[in-house]
């Protein structure tokens, strides 16, 4: 199972100017050689380079292997839409491979940068200490608020598949972020208060409009990003181990159904915007915890999911009487909406194991 692990790196001052002078060599590189893919309609490599190798080489001053590597990430932007003609961001990533960069130890790693290989000290916690030695050798170079960071591939094992017995069902909501079939309510009051704070803040900083409001703004914004991914560990963490206490799969609705609750919820975009993203982070932490614990994770069509009544299966809109409460209209059942939610998504999780996401999962890169 593959997983992206990040990495801050604490590059001396010189340094720090070598790695970003490398970052914006490489991805002026890429820009020009993905002007010649486009030109020429090349979305082959191999073809590519002959036409820009050399340019790579005595122009952008790039070492031979980064001037393959700009090649390889213009060509595949390039395939991914060939109508477009793709700009490059300047300060994109830079794709290590083992031939440019190699870990020195548990604190260093080397990088090839314009001027040759740079020892950079790397600094990161347990978490990843106990993953860095699964690397595969591939990672990113990432420039991200004035700071560089290693986004590291690991190979990480995973557990064999359980054979479940039961589905434990999950619903995701704004007020509850998660409540699961036993009634289990993980409560967002957390993560709302401390957006809430932002809010204000933000209000008052834009206002300001100085520069010092614009950084107190970015360090809000990361300190929230920060406090939500603990938030999302924790749920999902707590979820899995759940569910491979009781030797149970996990069910969850498709993420169209989440979005469509919170479209309803949510006028103002900047803020769904947020929720969406952190909604996402929860299940790409889901799904990579179900995998590693081999728990299979079962995404359920979310049709009905919060109006079927779980006693006697009369299924109304009028049977959601709020955001919080369930009443059937037909058999007078009562219980907290999101908890009826809950049970629906395991019954079609029961039904529908076949929708089980596949193993492999793709990277996850959310820091
Ligand atoms: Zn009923």
């Amino acid at each position: 199972m593959k997983q992206v692990i990040a990495v801050k790196l604490e590059p001396s001052q010189e340094q720090y100017q070598a790695l970003l002078k490398t970052v914006e060599a490489f991805n002026r590189g890429c820009q020009y050689a993905a002007d010649v893919a486009y030109q020429k309609r090349l979305a082959n490599k191999i073809a590519l380079q002959p036409f820009v190798y050399g340019t790579l080489r005595s122009e952008y001053g790039l070492p031979a292997q980064l001037a393959i590597r700009a090649i390889s990430k213009a060509v595949e932007a390039y395939k991914r839409d060939k109508r477009v003609h793709v700009q490059v961001d300047p300060h994109g990533a830079v794709v290590y491979d083992p031939r440019i960069m190699s870990f020195k130890g548990l604190t260093l790693v080397s990088l090839m940068g314009l001027n040759g290989r740079e020892l950079v000290p790397m600094r990161y916690g347990a978490y990843q200490a106990a993953r860095l030695d699964r690397a595969k050798g591939q990672a990113d170079l990432i420039l991200r608020d004035g700071t560089f960071y290693l986004y590291v591939t690991v190979d990480l094992p995973s557990a064999p598949p359980i054979d479940p017995q039961d589905v434990l069902g999950v619903d995701l909501g704004i007020v509850q972020l998660a409540v699961d079939s036993d009634g289990q309510a993980h409560t967002g009051d957390g993560v709302k208060r401390c957006r809430h704070k932002f809010q204000r803040l933000r209000r008052g900083l834009q206002k300001a409009g100085t520069k010092s409001a614009k950084r107190h703004l970015r360090k809000a914004r990361r300190r929230e990003s920060r406090y939500q991914r603990d938030v999302n560990h924790c749920i999902s963490k707590h979820l899995v181990s759940k569910a491979l206490a009781g030797q149970k799969a996990l069910a969850i609705e498709e993420l169209r159904g989440i979005r469509d609750r919170m479209r309803a919820m949510v006028q103002k975009t900047q803020r769904y915007e947020r929720l969406s993203w952190a909604f996402a982070q929860l299940r790409a932490f889901l799904r990579y915890k179900c995998e590693a614990a081999g728990i299979p994770l079962i995404v359920v069509d979310p049709r009905n999911t919060s109006r079927t009544c779980v006693v006697c299966g009369h299924c109304a809109k009028e049977n959601r009487r709020s955001q919080s409460e369930f009443l059937c209209r037909q058999c007078g059942f009562q219980d907290n909406a999101d908890f009826v939610g809950s049970v629906n998504i395991r019954r079609k999780g029961l039904e529908a194991r076949a929708a089980v996401i596949p193993p492999t999962v793709s990277a996850v890169a959310f820091v």
